[in-house]
């Protein structure tokens, strides 16, 4: 039977309950960490098998020879498309795109991580929120609306894909490469990182990732005047991050709506930090005897430390970086001996939808109608796939928007709440029918 109106399409996804916990929890039971990237292959087969029983076209893509691909850990990722009615004509293609990977587990827990426990209206697991309840919700609103008997001129799309957690090179950078997030196939991405299901996500802030490293000399331990440590050249670095940088950065406030507020200012942070010796834990036993290998006595000739800077939307990946530069050579203009290198790591400016983007009112108008309450519009402090599609899919019109609480990710005890899950896969149906422009169809 056809759906003829929007209460009656929005009861049918209510119905469908069971469908999207069964589902979260299957996904949850392939333990999908990363690193080292473990099970992709089962989890897209699993997403793949059951989209293209629903009259999806399934493509697995392995992001062969890219970061962390071996044949022991392939980066697979899964990409599905329904044709719309309307083939070949401008009617606009929607995306889902969730990244199965999730972190390590971490201790902590009271529950199974990996068991998909139902528990007082919520499903807890490693990934639950953060987010495999959130491509349930979008597998369950695309099925619904497949369902639904509507005629949906445009395309759908749900992919799968791989390393979210560190950096989305192998995942959704790669397939961005291939074109699979650009246009003319795709217009509108939703991506159901959990948000809240009354947010709407619109970018985040910039990231600079870079390894500083300062040089000293070589020398005997016991003569430490003999050489030039690294390490103190370091110290004197850290001391100037501290004490300089870091005051000015807290005063550095943005305009847009970063949660939780707390980011809303530029920040650093130090990675980690490694001169002199090789990594490694020297002890003594019970009778007072070295274990295990000793250090030697020398002065540090390298110390190398990992800058984590976040950067706001007024400022620039230029300004970022030269401000850093200009410490160190301050440093070389008046500390005797100083010498450094730079190298970068990883950066990405800041990434921002407009908030009169077609994908940002039609889920803004979906939150209003499903949930009763008008949407907020938030930032995200740290990056997530958005960053690829935005640079090299040079496609604009992307959100995050997914059921469950940011704070619980990565955390143990991580949970998503049920009725947030069927209220997301309202909300997403709703939003693909606005942009398609199917919801004039429906009665009220
Ligand atoms: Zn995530």
């Amino acid at each position: 039977m056809t759906i003829a109106s929007l209460p009656q399409l929005l009861e049918r996804i209510q119905d469908k309950r069971d469908e999207v916990v069964a589902l979260t929890q299957a996904l949850i039971q392939i333990p999908t960490i990363n690193p080292p990237g473990d099970a992709y292959e089962a989890c897209c087969r699993l997403l793949g098998e059951r989209l293209k029983g629903k009259g999806f076209a399934v493509e697995y893509i392995r992001a062969k020879g890219a970061p962390g691909d071996s044949e022991s850990h392939p980066r697979i990722n899964v990409v599905a498309r329904r044709e719309g009615q309307s083939l070949g004509a401008s009617a606009p293609c929607v995306h889902f795109n969730g990244h199965i990977d999730v972190v390590e587990v971490g201790s902590g827990w009271t529950v199974d991580p990996f068991a998909g426990l139902v528990r007082d209206g919520k499903v807890y697991g490693r990934g639950s929120c953060d987010m495999k309840g959130g491509i349930a919700a979008s597998v369950v609103a695309c099925e619904a609306l497949i369902e639904s008997g509507l005629p949906l001129p445009g395309a759908i799309e749900v992919s799968g894909t791989v390393d979210e957690e560190s950096g989305g090179f192998s995942g959704v950078g790669h397939l961005c490469r291939l074109g699979y997030f650009s246009k003319p196939r795709v217009d509108h991405v939703i991506i159901p990182e959990p948000l809240g299901v009354d947010r709407v996500c619109l970018g985040h802030r910039g990231v600079w990732w870079a390894e500083v490293e300062t040089h000293g000399r070589i020398a005997h331990g016991s003569m430490p005047f003999l050489g030039d440590s690294a390490v103190s050249h370091m110290v004197a670095f850290l001391h100037l991050l501290d004490t300089e940088l870091k005051p000015r950065l807290l005063a550095r406030r943005t305009a847009i709506p970063v949660e939780p507020p707390g980011a809303r200012q530029s920040t650093l942070n130090i990675n980690g930090i490694h001169g002199g010796h090789p990594e490694q834990r020297y002890a003594l036993n019970a009778l007072g005897e070295p274990i295990g290998d000793l250090p030697t006595p020398v002065v540090a000739h390298s110390c190398r430390t990992v800058l984590d800077r976040r950067f706001i939307a007024e400022e620039s990946l230029e300004s970022v970086k030269q401000e850093i530069i200009d410490m160190l050579d301050e440093l070389a203009r008046t500390r005797p001996g100083f010498a450094y290198t730079v190298r970068d790591i990883m950066s990405f400016v800041p990434s921002a939808t407009p908030q009169d983007a077609p994908v940002v009112l039609a889920t803004a108008r979906a939150i209003a109608r499903v949930l009763g309450r008008e949407a907020r519009f938030i930032a995200s402090p740290g990056t997530y796939d958005q960053k690829h599609i935005q640079r090299t899919g040079q496609l604009r019109d992307c959100i995050a928007y997914g059921p469950g609480i940011l704070d619980l990710a990565h955390q143990p005890d991580e949970f998503v709440g049920i009725d947030e899950l069927v209220q997301s896969a309202q909300v997403m149906a709703l939003a693909v029918l606005d942009l398609q422009g199917v919801l004039p169809q429906l009665s009220r």
